[in-house]
């Protein structure tokens, strides 16, 4: 199993606000409480909450379903919308 391959866009950092099992970490204005703005890097990393595991998340909740490449594709595919937004 390859690692998930995140390109540290930050964007779903930036909208945990978004996600009824990330709406904790919001700091208000949808953003993690967490998140370094300007290094784009989780402040907590090494103990960040499970949800934020994306291996964790797939063992757990989506083996049964999908193959790890399905589950990276589809997940890609929701960066791929969040980055789009991004750049309008
Ligand atoms: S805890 Fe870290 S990985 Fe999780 S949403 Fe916040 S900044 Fe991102």
């Amino acid at each position: 199993m390859h690692a998930f391959p995140c390109s540290q866009c930050g964007l779903c950092c930036q909208q945990v606000n978004l996600a009824e099992k990330t709406h904790f970490l919001d700091r208000g204005d949808g953003t993690c409480r967490h998140y370094k703005t300007a290094s784009k890097e989780c402040g907590i990393y090494a103990t960040r909450p499970d949800i934020c595991r994306v291996d964790l998340q797939y063992s757990l909740h989506y083996a049964q379903q999908h193959t790890w490449n399905e589950f990276v594709s589809l997940n890609l595919h929701v960066c791929e919308i969040l980055q789009a937004q991004q750049v309008k």
